[in-house]
């Protein structure tokens, strides 16, 4: 009985120890990231500013709403921004316009919008702007469009076995331990 303890213990020993390399040899497997869809680049807004956040109204001419806005394009390089307004008067009705420009880098120009309404005595209005994008590399897969992952069941559960061993490995030294303290 005393031998068959010892060895035991080293059969859990090399059993725990043997756990953590099997983990460490799960295959990876290349997938395709999800960041980009695999296509190794992801679209990027030009960088922008608006410098009249509320737009400027310049003035009802006859029976046309004109709003302008100044958008500063932070680029080295040209794009063509749009600008989607929509005007609501008090009796209910909307009407949509859009325009777009071709803005230098660095510079300020303005876009205007003109739309056909009838003059209403209360009216409001709103803006998007949608800036130009290009595409630039995937920062997820540095370009590759695909990421690699570990196959299976995922890391956190593959590594439980291993430390549920080291668990009864502590729990039977112990028990051993006490077991020869009481027949000393
Ligand atoms: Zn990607």
């Amino acid at each position: 009985m005393k031998k068959l303890l010892p060895m035991g213990i080293a059969l859990l020993v090399i059993f725990s120890l043997a756990i953590p390399v099997v983990s460490a040899e799960k295959t990876m497997a290349e997938e395709t990231c999800l960041n980009c869809n695999g296509s190794g680049t992801i679209e990027e807004e030009y960088s922008y500013t608006v410098l009249d956040d509320e737009g400027v109204v310049r003035g009802i001419i006859s029976k046309r709403i004109e709003v302008s806005v100044s958008i500063r394009n932070y680029e080295e390089e040209q794009g063509i921004y749009g600008i989607d307004v929509t005007v609501n008067d008090d009796e209910g009705n909307t009407y949509m316009g859009s325009t777009q420009d071709i803005i230098p880098g660095n510079s300020i120009v303005k876009l205007s919008v003109t739309i056909d309404v009838e003059r209403a005595d209360d009216y409001w209005y709103e803006y998007d702007v949608n800036p130009p994008t290009r595409d630039v590399m995937c920062p997820h897969c540095d370009g590759s469009g695909t990421v690699e992952e570990e196959d299976g069941n995922g890391g956190g559960i593959q590594d439980i076995p291993g430390f549920t061993t080291m668990f009864l490995l502590v729990a039977v030294v112990t028990a051993v331990l006490i077991y020869r303290k009481k027949n000393r």
